[in-house]
């Protein structure tokens, strides 16, 4: 397997995040950036794979300028090459922007075999990203794999687990996977490995580094398709319990009155 990219992101520490009830999101500025857990098991799979079949591993986040010490750290935990989409015209993108400018990136890393998402992420949490990228690149995907069962440079066989059943599913390659934590148990990087990163070069690309392959007008806020415009908390309502007690006939009047009374039932014709 010549080349496996992994995309990963940067999100707050979730323990230690604040979140700005008034503005309706995530206060950043309230704890430090780490690589997306779910991406840990991505770079895992990527470096076993790379260990199994030789070839190299490239990370790609899009994020703020901070965001470089999550490539940095992707380095020391086996990436071969890390590249950081970094731009104010990147900012405020949706999953639609976030994924197209990823996917034009990657066309314009080159050839590979093989990239590896995480499911989702533990701030956005759509888990959209990964299967957008896969349909941008025109390549065929498979979400939510817990297992790699085999692989050589032609196909990937992986086990997919979905809420009712498993699957085992052969896919030709190049290919999209998402993996879930079930995948492994992503390695620490040794005191070696994090001095080694330390020195290492981080390639920053702007949106001028992309523009051969990316539409300006569909990055960032600009190209979202998505407007948000309030992020609420649900309350939480507690749940209500009422005992209905008589014989059969007096109790399923009053449970019909109930629900009746509640809006529930459409009115009798
Ligand atoms: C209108 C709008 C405006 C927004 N503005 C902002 C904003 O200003 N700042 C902001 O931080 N967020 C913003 N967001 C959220 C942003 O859309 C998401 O963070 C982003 O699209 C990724 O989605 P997700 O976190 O749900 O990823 P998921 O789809 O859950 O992630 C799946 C996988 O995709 C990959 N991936 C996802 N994102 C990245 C990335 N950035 N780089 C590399 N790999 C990645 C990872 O492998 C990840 O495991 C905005 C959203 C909307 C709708």
């Amino acid at each position: 397997m010549a080349h496996i990219i992994v995309p990963i992101k940067q999100v707050p520490d979730m323990e230690r995040v604040k979140f700005d009830t008034e503005a309706g999101r995530i206060d950043r500025s309230s704890a430090s950036g780490e690589i997306n857990p779910f991406d840990l098991n991505a770079l895992e799979a990527a470096v076993q794979l790379k260990e199994k079949l030789g070839g190299t591993v490239t990370t790609i986040s899009m994020g703020p300028a901070q965001a470089e010490s999550s490539v940095r750290d992707s380095l020391a935990r086996g990436a071969d090459r890390g590249v950081l989409l970094a731009d104010k015209a990147f900012a405020g993108a949706d999953t639609w922007a976030t994924s197209y400018t990823l996917a034009s990136a990657i066309k314009k890393l080159g050839d590979y075999d093989l990239i590896v998402c995480g499911e989702k992420t533990v701030d956005g949490d759509t888990g959209q990203v990964g299967p957008e990228i896969a349909e941008w690149l025109n390549i065929p995907h498979v979400a939510y794999v817990s297992a790699v069962r085999d692989a050589n440079d032609k196909t990937i066989t992986v086990t997919c687990d979905m809420e009712s059943a498993s699957y085992g599913i052969e896919s030709p390659l190049p290919a999209l996977l998402t993996v879930t934590k079930d995948i492994n148990v992503p390695r620490l990087p040794s005191f070696a490995d994090k001095m080694k990163a330390r020195k290492a070069e981080i390639e920053k690309w702007s949106a001028a580094d992309i523009a051969d392959v990316a539409d300006p007008a569909n990055l960032g806020l600009k190209g979202s398709p998505t407007r948000l415009n309030k992020v609420i908390i649900p309350s939480e309502e507690g749940r209500k319990g009422e005992m209905f007690r008589g014989n059969l006939d007096e109790a399923t009047t009053k449970v019909a009155d109930a629900l009746q009374s509640l809006g529930l039932l459409g009115s009798a014709k």
